[in-house]
């Protein structure tokens, strides 16, 4: 008899394989890519992703799609909503609703993977995207589950296995996010561990997952100290940073509706996103109007000096930034603090301040939004470019000047410009373009997508397949 001595090997190798697997499915520790300490769960997503490497391009699609599937599904939308709301202290039910919806949707997929080709009398070039291996991707508060659902999907779309270092105050549902996302892609028939994380997250932990050698890749999504750790730490970084996006008004815009598009833009999930309006630019001739109608759609303006005075003390800490306890809540509860009840009809807290004022200078989120009256339209956008500090995120402007748009947008070199619209059309609500909710200002990327997560890499047939 011929027997393949190489071939039954493989074939008991593969048995072994599927045993463990079985076993540790079955072990009641199996947590659904949570893991107790990180090297062993940055260990799991490289075996993970080794596996994933024979993956087929369909069954990526068909991974990316289960992804978008457990997301949407009603019950597991409304859970992961209500617990981040519970969880953070911050936001609003049913913004994180359409937050967590708009993730799910209108994230790439593999489509966003396009091939380069070259052909010629030397034969055939193909440029193709292909995975960094294991990305380690670090998740903020303000949109715990909303980056790691966008994460997931670019990063898997594009061969890699992720291991997330969610916010320690977003830890629980974080965590039941990524045990539901892995639990429906085994059941798909993914190789395990493909998103990983561990019971604990701390800053100790993301420190072992970034010192990690089979971390190929860091993408962070937070504040100015966790973008300037990654973008030293010598690997392929991707920066999503901070910013206090400004909303220049001038006297050609159509005032009723820059009003209601600011209102709506600044109380969206109560100011938490980062591209959300921060402060108003808005010329002398127009700024008494659009408060006017501001006020008619939600704001409650504050005009005494004591008052306004007593709201810097109450939201911002001694080291000048916002406090924490104060971060995504909503109008009425601020206002409360200061002794004033209004109803829910209330999105937005309006005050006329200087330009050099803390609540306009500091990226507060929290539906506080200050107004800065200026003399003409050229004197709003050079304050724009100042209070934006370089960090070339977001801005919007409501104008029909086209010279004045083009300016702006040329000027202030922001990876996100809104035109005449609320600060969300950016990122796909109401705007045209896919969405993130990891957008790379300091590195580049713009708003990050599975291209973003993938190497560049060039395959040459020599003297072949140029059909011409
Ligand atoms: P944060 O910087 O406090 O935390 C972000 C993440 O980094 C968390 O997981 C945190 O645990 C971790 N982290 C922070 N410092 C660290 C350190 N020294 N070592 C290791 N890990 C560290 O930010 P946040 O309050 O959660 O989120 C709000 C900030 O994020 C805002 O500045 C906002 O503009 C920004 N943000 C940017 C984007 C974007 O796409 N550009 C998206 C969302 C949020």
């Amino acid at each position: 008899m011929n027997i393949d001595v190489k071939m039954i090997e493989e074939l008991v190798k593969k048995v072994i394989e599927s045993v463990g697997e079985e076993a540790s499915m079955q072990n009641e520790d199996y947590n659904y890519g949570i893991f107790d300490h990180m090297g062993d769960a940055v260990e799991a997503a490289a075996t993970a992703q080794k596996k994933y490497l024979n993956c087929s391009m369909s069954n990526r699609a068909e991974y990316v799609e289960v992804i978008r599937n457990v997301v949407l599904k009603k019950e597991n939308l409304e859970f992961i909503s209500q617990m981040t709301v519970e969880e953070t202290g911050m936001g609003m039910y049913e913004h994180k609703l359409i937050k967590n919806t708009l993730a799910a949707k209108k994230s790439p997929g593999i489509e966003d993977l396009t091939t380069e080709a070259m052909s010629g009398d030397d034969g055939l070039t193909i440029v193709e995207y292909s995975p960094f291996g294991v990305i380690g991707a670090i998740a903020p508060t303000t949109n715990p589950t909303e980056t790691i659902i966008c994460n997931s999907i670019g990063m898997l779309a594009a061969g890699n296995a992720v291991v997330f270092s969610p916010h320690p105050r977003a830890k629980n549902v974080s965590l039941a996010l990524i045990k539901l996302i892995n639990k429906g892609l085994e059941e798909a028939g993914a190789p395990k561990n493909l998103i990983v994380t561990v019971r604990e997250p701390s800053i100790e932990n993301t420190t072992l997952m970034m010192e990690n050698p089979k971390v190929r890749m860091l993408v962070a999504t937070g504040g100015p100290a966790i973008v300037k750790t990654v973008l030293s730490s010598g690997k392929k970084a991707i920066g999503a940073g901070a910013g206090n996006p400004p909303v220049v008004v001038d006297e050609t815009a159509d005032i009723e509706k820059a009003a209601d598009d600011i209102v709506k833009g600044c109380s969206f999930d109560n100011n938490l996103p980062c591209i959300a309006e921060k402060e108003i630019l808005a010329v002398d001739s127009i700024a008494d109007y659009l408060i006017f109608n501001m006020k008619k759609f939600g704001a409650y303006e504050v005009k005494d000096q004591t008052l306004i005075k007593q709201l810097e003390e109450l939201v911002i800490n001694e080291k000048g930034g916002p406090k924490t306890s104060f971060v995504g809540k909503s109008a009425p509860y601020i206002l409360s603090k200061l002794g004033i009840e209004v109803g829910s009809e209330i999105k937005v807290i309006l005050m006329e301040t200087s330009v050099a004022h803390p609540f306009v200078q500091t990226e507060l989120m929290m539906p506080i939004l200050p107004l800065v009256r200026v003399k003409d339209v050229d004197e709003a956008i050079d304050l724009a470019i100042e209070v934006e500090h370089g960090n070339r995120h977001t801005a919007m402007m409501h104008s029909k000047n086209v010279d004045k748009l083009t300016k702006m947008a040329k000027l202030i070199q922001t990876t996100i410009f809104v035109k005449n619209g609320p600060s969300y059309a950016g990122i796909g609500v109401g705007g045209e373009g896919h969405t993130t909710f990891t957008i790379a200002g300091p590195t580049g990327e713009g708003l990050t997508s599975a291209k973003s997560f993938a190497r560049k890499r060039k395959c040459v047939l020599v003297g072949g397949l140029d059909v011409r």
